[in-house]
């Protein structure tokens, strides 16, 4: 083995969760082996198995073991089902806080024949994670969304010039590795001070940055241009709920939430790989479950542990999954139904692995 040594965390997560992580683990486990990058893998307890083995969602000492890690694998998690107890938290605004991971990197990309509406989308949307609309994550204590009297509910945004300067900087440094063009997605015609922050702190950054050229569209009209032409999109930078909301068109587009991947980032030295997609609980268990999105985050986290430590090996083991993904996605025998495939989610864990080697 040669190359640093790297320590990654496994949360598996929830339903699909059980199945696709540990597949996107066997894939990199042999990119690794292969690249010659010496990988520890570290199980970590979380979401409705560790309630029943260690009577909590995310079980003391969690957050200490993943300080120790490089980075992590999150499976996705299926808190809706959660019984309405103290012990059974939401994960993830708890991890993306704590490791202070405030941008979500969320790549589209159109394959051949899988059913894309476009063949030739290739964008990123870097969306906010920390701030924004989302009320267990915009406030340290209580919730961003209250109930004065039984007919009115309030729900808070919070943006901060902080918060905005730091995902800016994050999606023009993404821009500056691609086709340097980056479009800020905000809607400051009506949220004047919400959406006006967010811009300003954009333009802030952007004077580092004169190589990247930037426009701006409104939030609506970009749910239009999207579905029309996706291809004058290359990075583009939007708020939390903003962001959630186009990642999830922008999965439409290239075959649904099994080919949509993401990794969360920030300013540390640790990053998350996390799908866009939830714990799918009508399809567990039966083995047709996606692995494409949480295999694909797994290649861009050791992408970004590969640039973030110059660790060619890490750089490796990226370029082959990439290598054994486009193989497998490449032939319907090897694809799950989902992306008009005949296969099942092992076919194409298998296809991976024999394009790898
Ligand atoms: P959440 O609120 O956690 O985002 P959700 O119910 O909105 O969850 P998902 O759990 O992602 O969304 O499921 C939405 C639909 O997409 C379901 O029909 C599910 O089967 C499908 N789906 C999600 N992930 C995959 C996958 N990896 N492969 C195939 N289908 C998937």
């Amino acid at each position: 083995m040669n190359g640093a040594g790297l320590r990654i965390g496994v949360l598996e997560g929830d339903d699909i969760g059980h199945e696709v992580v540990p597949a996107s683990v066997e894939v990199a486990r042999k990119a690794a082996a292969i690249a010659g990058q010496d990988v520890t893998w570290v199980e970590v307890p979380i979401g409705r198995r560790a309630l029943d083995t260690h009577g909590h969602t995310m079980p003391e000492g969690t957050l200490e073991t993943l300080e120790s890690l490089d980075g992590w694998i999150l499976g996705p998690i299926g808190h809706r089902e959660y019984p309405k107890m103290p012990e059974a938290v939401n994960p993830h605004p708890i991890l993306r806080k704590r490791f202070d991971l405030f941008a979500n990197v969320r790549p589209t990309r159109s394959f051949a024949d899988i059913g894309c509406l476009h063949n030739d989308i290739d964008l990123v949307i870097v969306r906010e994670n920390n701030e924004g609309f989302q009320p267990d994550r915009n406030v340290v204590a209580g919730s961003g969304e209250f109930r004065p009297t039984q007919d009115v509910t309030i729900s808070v945004r919070v943006i901060t010039m902080e918060g905005s300067r730091k995902v800016a900087r994050a999606a023009f440094e993404i821009a500056r590795s691609r086709k340097r063009r980056l479009t800020l997605v905000h809607k400051n015609t009506v949220y004047k001070l919400g959406c006006g922050m967010f811009v300003d702190g954009c333009y802030e950054v952007a004077r580092d940055f004169p190589d990247v050229e930037v426009d701006e569209v409104i939030v609506d009209t970009m749910a239009m241009r999207l579905v029309r032409d996706p291809q004058s999109f290359d990075v583009v930078v939007t708020t939390n709920m903003f962001g959630d909301i186009l990642t999830d068109e922008a999965a439409g587009l290239v075959g649904g939430l099994g080919m949509a991947p993401g990794l969360c980032i920030g300013r540390g030295s640790k990053a998350m790989a996390q799908a866009t997609h939830g714990s799918a609980p009508d399809i567990a268990g039966q083995g047709l479950a996606n692995p494409y999105a949480i295999i694909e985050s797994t290649r861009m986290l050791f992408d970004w542990l590969g640039h973030n430590r110059d660790l060619a090996g890490a750089r490796r083991v990226s370029e082959l999954m990439k290598t054994g993904i486009d193989a497998a996605l490449a032939d319907p025998a090897s694809r799950t139904p989902d992306i008009r495939g005949t296969g099942r989610q092992r076919d194409m864990v298998e296809a991976i692995l024999a394009a790898m080697a």
